[in-house]
């Protein structure tokens, strides 16, 4: 991890109501334990304090940093393995199928809704952007970039899932498409 300012990272917590990891997040030997909606605070704190485009990079860059560690989780993991035994052109289906249960058991609730042309991973809790309002776009960068890695490790193949609704932007559930 680069050197942070610790006055900034603190007023950032502060801001977060999480001033008790103040000590623990500067420690990179013993990471602290959040929840999810602790998390969830820190992103609005971002949000507030850095505005829609800045967070949108800020999310990026956390998920390409997280993506290799989420990618060993053993869910992942058995789910790529599963998948020889899928005839190929039903991979898409099964791997559209197959995320929301993903994201299930280890993240958020996930629902699935299709369309003739796409499927849409519909997510009315989105921790990501929980805190955030009145977003021009999405903003749940960090899902973009997670889902479609999920996507890609259990098929094996490019998949890719974009947000194309949100809701930071006021809409009723963040959204990512994946083309049929
Ligand atoms: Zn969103």
């Amino acid at each position: 991890m680069r050197e942070m300012d610790p006055s900034k990272s603190h007023s950032l917590l502060e801001e977060a109501g999480l001033s008790h990891l103040q000590t623990a997040v500067l420690n990179d030997f013993a990471p602290p334990i959040v929840r999810t909606s602790e998390l969830a605070r820190l992103y609005g704190a971002v949000f507030r304090s850095t505005g829609e485009a800045l967070t949108r990079l800020f999310l990026g860059n956390y998920a390409r940093r997280m993506a290799p560690m989420l990618l060993k989780h053993p869910e992942v993991v058995k789910l790529s393995e599963q998948r020889p035994a899928i005839h190929p052109v039903q991979v898409r289906a099964w791997t559209a199928r197959a995320l929301p249960q993903l994201l299930n058991a280890i993240w958020a609730t996930v629902e699935l809704r299709e369309d003739d042309a796409a499927f849409y991973l519909e997510v009315e809790q989105c921790p990501i952007c929980v805190h955030m309002h009145g977003t021009t776009l999405p903003i749940c960068h960090s899902s973009e970039y997670l889902y479609t890695a999920f996507a890609r490790a259990i098929s094996g193949q490019r998949l890719t899932l974009s947000e194309v609704a949100c809701r930071a932007q006021g809409k009723p559930a963040c959204s990512f498409r994946l083309e049929k």
